[in-house]
């Protein structure tokens, strides 16, 4: 039943992690994938040709830290196939500041982190709206994370900010768009076993292992599945709703 084929799907971060997992499991269920990358340009580019190649998938570049680089990359995504069907919101970053750093360290990882996890997924969100409304439907699906109802450490409350920011952006544009086909999904893991969490998975596996009902991590390849089950719309009615993934470490 889950079948995408024919779907046209952009994936921020698309090159590592959590979105080459989702370009991976998008692709095997039948959707062309545009892999959007930062820096990784190579990293995406073999991905294209691992999932199927330029009939299957294309590769764009934009730093997503940069004002109006959301929207260009939305608009060039559509310029691809002419179209694009899902938005997946996926890209993003988790520097750590304190309150104890200078005052210019604090401003800049607020500014940057709400820029990237925030801004841009604003600006992307905003394209695809307009670009939905004139085909009569599309779906967006944004990447949250558990740290926007749990908070996170002292040190990356901004992250947490962002991502809560995420969730309340979603919830907005499914409310706002529902009446013209338009879904918005999120979806808000734990810990997730990438290159972003990697430092802290492994300084901190003991005590994990303890907090976690489910005694592990969330592979990226779960969050993929349901990301992919969301671009489905086997469950339209779900439009608005952040799915949780964290072996019930936040229940
Ligand atoms: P990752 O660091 O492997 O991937 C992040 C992706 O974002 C990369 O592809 C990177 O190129 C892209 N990106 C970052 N800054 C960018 C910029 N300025 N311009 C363009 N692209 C940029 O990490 P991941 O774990 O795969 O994270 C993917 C998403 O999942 C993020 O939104 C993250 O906040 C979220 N998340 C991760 C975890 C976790 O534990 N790993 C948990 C919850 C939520």
């Amino acid at each position: 039943m889950l079948d995408l084929t024919g779907k046209v799907v952009l994936v921020t971060g698309g090159s590592r992690g959590i979105g080459a997992a989702t370009v991976r499991t998008l692709a095997a269920v039948g959707a062309s994938v545009i892999v959007h990358y930062g820096r990784s340009e190579q990293q995406a580019r073999s991905l294209v040709e691992e999932v199927g190649g330029e009939e299957r998938a294309a590769a764009l570049g934009a730093d997503l830290a940069q004002p109006g680089a959301g929207a260009a990359l939305f608009r060039e995504a559509v310029a691809w196939r002419g179209r694009v069907d899902v938005l997946v919101n996926n890209a993003g970053i988790a520097p750590t500041v304190t309150v104890d750093d200078p005052d210019e360290a604090w401003a800049d990882t607020w500014a940057q982190t709400l820029q990237v996890n925030l801004v841009a997924v604003a600006d992307l969100c905003r394209e695809a709206v307009r670009h939905f409304r004139t085909r009569g439907g599309g779906t967006i699906i944004n990447v949250a994370s558990r740290a926007a109802f749990r908070g996170d450490n002292p040190d990356a409350m901004h992250y947490a900010a962002s991502k809560g920011g995420v969730i309340a952006l979603t919830r907005s544009i499914a409310r706002g768009y529902a009446r013209e086909g338009i879904l918005a999904y999120a979806v808000a893991p734990g810990w997730v076993r990438t290159d972003m969490a990697e430092g802290y998975l492994r300084e901190h596996a003991a005590d994990l292992a303890r907090d976690i009902p489910m005694g592990d991590v969330v592979p990226p390849e779960e969050v993929a599945h349901t990301i992919a089950f969301l671009a489905s719309e086997l469950a339209r009615h779900m439009t608005g709703a952040t799915l949780d993934l964290n072996g019930a470490s936040y229940v």
